[in-house]
């Protein structure tokens, strides 16, 4: 593969293209945050890097001096420290690996707890500043290689699927819920308040639509319930999402309590509050601390 068509895949494919870069110059470290990445800026600090053993084709953030220079006059910034000193702190707490010291500096700036995660480039952010998501890369981090790029490409489906309880209507915000329902009444499905603000989510999923993107509800049914609660669950399931959101659902499925909800829905984007279900999930599943904040990289 080239590496424009390389970076190209990766662009697309990322789940941001906000970067917060790293890199040493004359041995000081300078950072610069860089919103909305350009396809053409990211092919020329990145270069490509093959593999002598796998013959695997890296994509690297490999910077020469004039590129760095261009990134200083773009506003990078002086961290304080030099690239020594980063290394140093990288033995003591990071395995030695400066693109994790960098990550866990920028972290703490942030005000954030850093751990050492793994979560895949298409899945989510290295690092959210102010709602904003950022891939840290500092001098030498691997973006992707060339085999991860071909097993992605094509096989994240492009549909959105949201739970209900919990994620979207408050059920158990509803005084007397557990009791109500153990008694078979659907009442508290529908006195549910919405947790998001229904206007901005509305006007976000008709927004996904436009850029190609199903949307869909899979959501359970209430526990070791009987066919004709089950009717009357559903019935004030449907009733709700038309009284509070606008918009045009592609799938709608009110499922038997404890249903796979992949086996439903295949390998799209999951969001739900239950962390069991969104650890089923084949694809990408978020919880419901932002759910706005994640619908705006769609
Ligand atoms: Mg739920």
């Amino acid at each position: 593969m080239k590496h424009t068509e390389l970076v190209k895949q990766y662009h697309e494919l990322a789940f941001t293209s906000n970067y917060l870069f790293g890199f040493p110059y004359k041995k000081e470290v300078y950072a610069i945050r860089i919103h909305n990445m350009d396809i053409e800026t990211l092919e020329a600090i990145t270069c490509l890097d093959r593999d002598s053993k796998t013959h695997t084709v890296s994509l690297r953030f490999c910077p020469n001096n004039a590129q760095k220079e261009l990134l200083i006059s773009k506003g990078a910034v002086k961290q304080g420290y030099t690239d020594d000193e980063l290394h140093a702190w990288a033995l003591k707490y990071a395995k030695g690996n400066r693109g994790s010291m960098f990550e866990k500096l920028e972290t703490e700036k942030a005000g954030q707890v850093w751990k050492k995660d793994k979560v895949p480039f298409t899945v989510d952010a290295d690092l959210w500043i102010d709602e904003v998501p950022y891939q840290l890369k500092y001098a030498k981090a691997t973006f992707t290689n060339e085999a991860t790029l071909k097993n992605l490409s094509g096989s994240l489906e492009k549909a959105l699927w949201f739970d209900m309880d919990g994620t979207i209507a408050d059920l158990y915000g509803v005084k007397g819920w557990l009791d109500m329902l153990t008694k078979e009444d659907e009442t508290p499905y529908k006195e549910a308040k919405p947790m998001v603000d229904t206007k901005a989510f509305a006007e976000m999923l008709n927004k996904v639509k436009a850029n190609g993107y199903k949307i869909g509800i899979i959501s359970w049914l209430s526990k070791g319930s009987t066919k004709s609660y089950d009717e009357k669950v559903a019935e004030a399931k449907r009733e709700w999402l038309k009284k509070y959101i606008s918009v045009e659902w592609d799938s709608v499925n009110i499922v038997a309590y404890g249903t796979n909800k992949a086996s439903v829905c295949g390998n799209g984007f999951l969001f739900d509050d239950e962390e069991p279900n969104r650890n089923n999930w084949n694809g990408n599943a978020y919880g419901v601390d932002n759910i706005l904040g994640v619908l705006k990289n769609f």
